[in-house]
């Protein structure tokens, strides 16, 4: 493949990004950032962020503090664990000091960690030199589209500069903020995972060339993620009747983006309160209840 041989030891080690260390190495996501400057027509604010997450699972919002408490105990008592992710309820940099005391404070705590982040995009240029200061592993970008005309089918507005921007003129600002984003990570030796939602007849076959373009720019794994559409989740508004690709749409798509760049195919879309190894989620053994009571 393309990538060099020191990006390929970190995949090698990373739970989420090979199949075989998914198995020995555990991963958790705190759920410090509640808001988001975005509106994804596939997103319902009840629920975690879809960037990263299943939507329909609700999780626990957490202080800084706590969840710095939270990543302690967990690593105390699962001896595997090494990625923290910041991946919602929102958009982690929609909630930068939230977001920035967490990497902060367990940079110091807890050095051994690495940490990871997810984000929409929007806010990213202005946080890549504070990220850089961090022990931070990889970003990830959801990016579902280059092409305005085909983001304002999923994004009815953005939140820019104090005020609502709508339709295309919102998903150009937006598209134009990830690729940069995207740009100034890879320039900082920073490693860029790029997710992308498969939305069947909005973007499903634009995502050969999401995934051509961000390749080239340096990314090192794109995830091609199902659009998961259920009525009761109530994803896509306004778009009655919008489905989920099928399984074997999905894996066509993916076979097609791959070519020699690495495409993850095991992402679990964990909830952004996810704990353990890929595959389980220990989560319930380490609420904010039973970990004020393990002290
Ligand atoms: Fe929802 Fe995430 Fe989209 Fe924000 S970026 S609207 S939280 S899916
Ligand atoms: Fe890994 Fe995907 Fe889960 Fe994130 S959501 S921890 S990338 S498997």
């Amino acid at each position: 493949s393309h990538l060099p041989d020191e990006i390929k030891q970190k995949v090698h080690n990373h739970p989420c990004y090979s199949e075989e260390a998914h198995h020995y190495f555990a991963r958790m996501h705190v759920a410090v950032a509640p808001a988001c400057n975005i509106q994804c027509h596939y997103c319902n604010r009840k629920y975690d962020c879809a960037n990263e997450s299943r939507p329909g699972v609700v999780s626990e919002l957490l202080t800084p503090d706590q969840a710095v408490k939270k990543t302690k105990a967990v690593a105390a008592n699962i001896p595997q664990m090494t990625v923290l992710g910041i991946a919602g309820p929102g958009d982690p940099l929609a909630n930068l000091d939230r977001t920035f005391e967490t990497f902060r404070r367990l940079s110091e705590e807890a050095p051994d960690i690495k940490l990871c982040v997810s984000t929409n995009g929007l806010a990213l240029p202005a946080a890549v030199e504070e990220l850089s200061k961090h022990n931070i592993d990889h970003v990830t970008i959801t990016i579902n589209c280059v092409d305005p005309e085909i983001g304002a089918q999923i994004y009815p507005w953005i939140y820019w500069n104090n005020r609502r921007i709508h339709g295309k003129k919102g998903a150009q600002i937006l598209i134009e903020q990830q690729q940069k984003g995207l740009e100034m990570l890879v320039a900082k030796g920073i490693l860029v995972k790029v997710n992308s939602v498969m939305i069947p007849g909005v973007n499903d076959q634009h995502l050969k060339e999401v995934s051509r373009i961000v390749k080239q720019k340096g990314a090192f794994l794109h995830n091609v993620m199902p659009l998961i559409a259920e009525a009761e989740h109530g994803t896509f508004y306004g778009v009655m009747g919008q489905r989920g690709p099928s399984n074997e749409e999905l894996m066509e798509l993916q076979d097609e983006c791959s070519g020699d760049m690495n495409m993850m195919r095991h992402c679990r879309q964990c909830r952004a309160d996810a704990v353990g190894l890929l595959g389980e989620d220990r989560g319930d053994e380490f609420t904010m209840d039973k970990i004020e009571q393990m002290d």
